[in-house]
Parts: C-alpha cells; structure tokens; sequence
C-alpha cells in the first residue's frame, strides 16, 4: 500500500506517556479535521502537484506541504537506515489510511509501532501498535471522535486550555468501556500559561499524567 509521507526524522518522543523514547517519526500527509490552533497545517492537503522525491522529505526539518508516496517496503528501507526502534506515525491524520501493511510489516522486522490521531478515523493498525488518540472535539472539519477509537486507545492525550475542555475530556471517557487500562494525559495548548495552570491542577485532582511537549522547550523537532 502507498503512503503520501510528508517526512522522516529521528528525535526523541516529546509528547504522552512514552515521552523520552527514541523514536523515528514518520510523518503523513492529508488531514480534513480542520483545528484552528494545528501546528502542522501544511500536512492537510494531499496536492498531487506538491508530490516529490523521497530525499526532499527525509530529514528535512521544514514546514513544507510536499510528500513523497511511498509504500510500506520503501518505507521499511528507510527507517532502517536509522538506530531507533520506536516509530511514531502520526501527521496529518494518519488514520485515513489503512496503517496495516505498514505496521505488520515493521513489526515483523523488529520494530515497535505508535500512531498518534484524532480519533475521527476508524484505526486500522497492527494489534501491538501503541495508540495515542488526541481527541479534537467540535472542530470545524465536522468530524465526530469515535466510540471505537477512544477503546482502541492505550493513552487518551488531550489537548487543554479551558475548563470546557476537561468538561469534554470527561465526556469521552465515559464513552470508554473497557476494563484495560488506558494512560490519560492532558497536554496545555501551546504552553499558554493559563492552560498549563490548568492543566497541573486538573491532572492532581483526577491522577492523570501532564504532557508538556517536552520537545517545544527542548527546542528540538
Ligand atoms: Fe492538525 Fe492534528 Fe487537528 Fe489535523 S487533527 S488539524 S493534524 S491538530
């Protein structure tokens, strides 16, 4: 299966519960759910006059809306020319595709898998793939989150900046009905000052776990 890939680089895991991990990112094109404050606009088209070589996308710190299409084996050739062992797919909204072909495939060669997504897509990844579903509730996109992606969820990571937030956070999770345990982390927008006030406080009161996009402050991609 080909993938629109908008691009690749090594770091380390700045955001959630697996913060700190070294991790390959791999990054996808194309996102219609339409948040005001996105920090990756340039993924929410997939123009095919932008498409591209496969060098302009790899380690090319940018915020360009190019992509290179890629199925899973090209893929796989890539990710092995660096030493982390933890892939992050994210976007975009990665889960407008089917991430099957691609996670089975690393998988078997030796790798771990994580998705990060709004939860607006059905998700279709391998059964060990770590979850993160960053709910976007109410965005302009119109797209409702899903029943069944929060209860695919290994980590709930929700974006706060206002009490209505931690009001919809509520809500979602009460659409979770598993018995498995999943990590809810809440994340300020933008390290606005108010929102990671809020953030800590909410986080004490119902023992949920702070992401502070360790990355933004590290100043690293
Ligand atoms: Fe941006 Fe993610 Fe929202 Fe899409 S879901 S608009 S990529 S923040």
């Amino acid at each position: 299966m080909n993938y629109p890939v908008n691009e690749i680089f090594e770091t380390i895991q700045g955001e959630g519960a697996k913060t700190g991990v070294p991790s390959i990112f791999l990054r996808l094109q194309g996102c219609p759910v339409g948040c005001s404050w996105c920090d990756t606009k340039h993924t929410w088209e997939v123009d095919k006059t932008k498409l591209t070589d496969v060098e302009n996308i790899i380690n090319v710190s940018n915020t360009s809306d190019c992509w290179a299409d890629l199925d899973e084996q090209m893929l796989l050739t890539r990710l092995q020319n660096y030493s982390a062992k933890h892939i992050v797919i994210t976007g975009g909204e990665p889960c407008m595709y089917d991430l099957r072909p691609l996670t089975e495939l690393l998988h078997d060669n030796g790798f771990t898998t994580q998705i990060e997504t709004s939860g607006t897509f059905e998700i279709y990844t391998h059964k060990d793939t770590y979850v993160t579903v960053s709910p976007k509730v109410g965005m302009k996109g119109g797209y409702k989150v899903l029943e069944s992606a929060l209860n695919r969820a290994n980590e709930i990571k929700h974006p706060v900046a206002t009490e209505q937030h931690i009001e919809d956070l509520h809500a979602l999770l009460a659409q979770v009905t598993h018995d498995n345990f999943v990590e809810v982390c809440l994340q300020p927008i933008s390290q606005k000052k108010r929102a990671t006030e809020l953030a800590i406080a909410e986080c004490i009161k119902n023992n949920w776990r702070l992401s502070v996009q360790m990355h933004k402050y590290l100043m690293i991609d």
